[in-house]
């Protein structure tokens, strides 16, 4: 094993499931540390379980990361655990649906709360902490949907794009810190939630086909898939790679 991660603290966010599981299980094979955050208590606590059993030191966390508390006291016990951080991985996020005709006031907010302010709420934390040590990396999940649009997710992109302007921002205020700030713009990925999204059609099957379908290379990219190229992002590898919007999409925004 290379061990590419050693001696380096990550937070990940939404890391009960998908693509923030993936990431946490490599990034603690590659000798990180992992501060797994998620509302998802039994989830975290499992994957924490495997984690210890097979490789590495990991804190489940619970927390809701749209709220300035929760996020407070999930950058507190990180560094009450392992006495600094390297990696914030802003990952956790919701997909709902919609044209904005049929998006309530109180959905709207939700999305921006959990998509977006989440990334304000952690970096705002964690960016001091950065400044002190001299040196940190910054990831968020942003969208295929930032870059190109798809229907019906008209909140989603929105909070995505959004994502993705705050990563160029934070990356340009902070370059001459050696603080990296980037972001994923993965394509359909076949996740738990993604499964869900599917399951809420009339007809799941037809609309699985469908999605699979519109893809350039003919199928759903995999959480690992994902997981890679944000374990590249985060590495001392990409130490030259800073503001970019990645696609990781199976060849969607082509
Ligand atoms: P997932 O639902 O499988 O996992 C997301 C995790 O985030 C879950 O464990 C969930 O409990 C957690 N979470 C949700 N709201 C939270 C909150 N308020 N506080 C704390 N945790 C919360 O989803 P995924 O498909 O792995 O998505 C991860 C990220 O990737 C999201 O930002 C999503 O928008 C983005 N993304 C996904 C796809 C895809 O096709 N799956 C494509 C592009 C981008």
């Amino acid at each position: 094993m290379t061990m590419r991660l050693k001696g380096k603290v990550a937070i990940i966010t939404g890391a009960a499931a998908g693509i923030g599981r993936a990431s946490a299980e490599l990034f603690a094979g590659e000798g990180a540390s992992v501060a797994a955050v998620d509302l998802d208590v039994a989830g975290i606590q499992g994957l924490a379980q495997e984690i210890r059993a097979a490789i590495g030191d990991v804190l489940a966390v619970r927390a809701d990361v749209s709220k300035a508390e929760d996020v407070q006291q999930a950058v507190h016990s990180t560094l009450e655990r392992f006495g600094r951080i390297d990696i914030l991985f802003n990952n956790a996020g919701i997909v709902p649906r919609g044209k904005i005709h049929a998006i309530s006031e109180a959905e709207w907010d939700h999305v921006m709360a959990v998509n977006l302010k989440s990334i304000f709420l952690f970096c705002r934390e964690v960016i001091p902490v950065f400044l002190r040590q001299g040196e940190g990396v910054i990831l968020n999940t942003s969208s295929a949907t930032a870059l190109r649009s798809v229907p019906d997710r008209l909140a989603y992109s929105t909070s995505k794009g959004a994502v993705l302007s705050l990563t160029r921002s934070m990356a340009l205020d902070h370059v001459r810190d050696n603080i990296r700030v980037n972001c994923l713009c993965p394509g359909t990925v076949d996740t738990p939630s993604f499964r869900q999204r599917m399951a809420a059609f009339p007809d799941p099957e037809e609309a699985l086909r469908q999605f699979v379908a519109r893809q350039p290379m003919g199928r759903l990219g995999t959480a690992g898939e994902i997981a890679h190229a944000a374990l590249y992002l985060v590495s001392d590898e990409a130490r030259f790679v800073t503001g970019v919007a990645f696609p990781i999409d199976g060849g969607m925004a082509i």
